[in-house]
């Protein structure tokens, strides 16, 4: 069955519960019909242009990957020590995890989750590599401003700064890319691009990550390419999306605190909240999936993806009901 179920309000995993435009699903059922050949390197290439154009960068600067995660996979399997804030990208502390890399991890410390650069500093300089998600996952936060992260490259290691949530933030260090060898920039076209089932993400790449290009420049599957084409060709609709999740963000963080429920400022599309402990198991029983963060940072902490204006009045209301207010 496609997501989400019916009647469910899924709101636990950062998409943007927007349908992608007509001439984009346009461009990929084109692409379906000719399915049997594979993806042109021609499309490619196009696509990198294109994505190279909207970042501000040279073409030859962004490789694109079906997932962030496979970038970082071919990143931890080069290292043995990652810097990392904490808490950060879940998915990126799984897969270290997973493939044996040892997390130096530098806490958002206080109530405002405030990132001690000096502390970060320090453990860049015992890592083989840093990651730091700009804005954070899930604070919701920017951490750094770009001169910090010169800060941070100025240590030389190979710094990832996942951008995923840029075009919320605004805030980007694309352009150091083409000075900083060891900087990679990540970016998606899952969120504000509407495409998070199509699996195309982004990279710029300073030159010291060496990319092989045949490995993969098949990796991205050929209707997500002509899916992404046509979005960068006529990207308009990007900031339509923005302003209604923009909008979506200031609406929930003036109604949280009515409800009793904390939050923290937002650059993202999501807001993290705290309630009473259980809220996400109590949103559950009524159809509203959250993503559950009391494991990571204590009881009632929610991290809650901002809906269309309908979606974040109906789960106001059941805010009010669940909580019996
Ligand atoms: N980085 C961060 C910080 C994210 O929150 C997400 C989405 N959940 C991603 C990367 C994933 O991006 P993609 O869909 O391109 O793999």
């Amino acid at each position: 069955m496609l997501p989400p179920p019916a009647g469910v309000l899924k709101l636990d995993q950062n998409e943007v519960p927007i349908p992608p435009p007509q001439h984009v699903l346009d461009a990929a059922r084109q692409a379906l019909a000719v399915a049997n050949w594979y993806q042109p390197a021609g499309l490619y290439e196009e696509v990198r242009s294109l994505y190279a154009e909207y970042a501000g960068v040279s073409p030859r600067r962004v490789w694109l990957f079906p997932g962030a995660d496979d970038f970082f996979e071919g990143v931890l399997r080069g290292v043995r020590s990652l810097a990392v804030v904490s808490p950060t990208y879940f998915l990126l502390e799984d897969q270290a995890q997973f493939l044996g890399v040892s997390l130096a991890k530098t806490p958002l410390r206080g109530d405002e989750f405030r990132l001690d650069l000096a502390e970060l500093l320090a453990a860049v300089k015992g890592a083989d590599a840093v990651y730091i998600d700009n804005p954070n996952n899930p604070t919701g936060q920017l951490l750094l401003s770009p001169r910090q992260v010169e800060e941070v490259l100025a240590l030389g290691k190979p710094t990832i700064v996942d951008e995923a949530y840029f075009e919320f933030s605004g805030v980007t260090v694309a352009q150091l890319v083409e000075s900083w060898p060891n900087l990679a920039v990540v970016r998606t076209m899952s969120k504000a691009f509407l495409l998070a089932g199509m699996r195309v993400s982004p990279v710029l790449l300073g030159d010291g990550f060496n990319i092989h290009y045949n490995t993969v420049r098949f990796r991205v599957s050929l209707p997500s390419l002509a899916a992404a084409r046509a979005a960068l060709y006529k990207r308009d609709y990007v900031e339509e999306v923005v302003k209604v999740v923009r909008d979506g963000v200031s609406y929930l963080s003036e109604e949280f605190p009515r409800l009793g429920l904390r939050t923290w400022p937002s650059r993202t599309n999501f807001v993290l909240a705290r309630g009473p402990p259980g809220l996400a198991g109590l949103l559950r029983r009524y159809g509203v999936w959250v993503r559950d963060e009391e494991g990571r940072l204590g009881a009632g902490f929610v991290r809650i993806t901002v809906g269309t204006r309908e979606m974040n009045l109906q789960l106001v209301r059941t805010l009010k009901t669940a909580l019996r207010l």
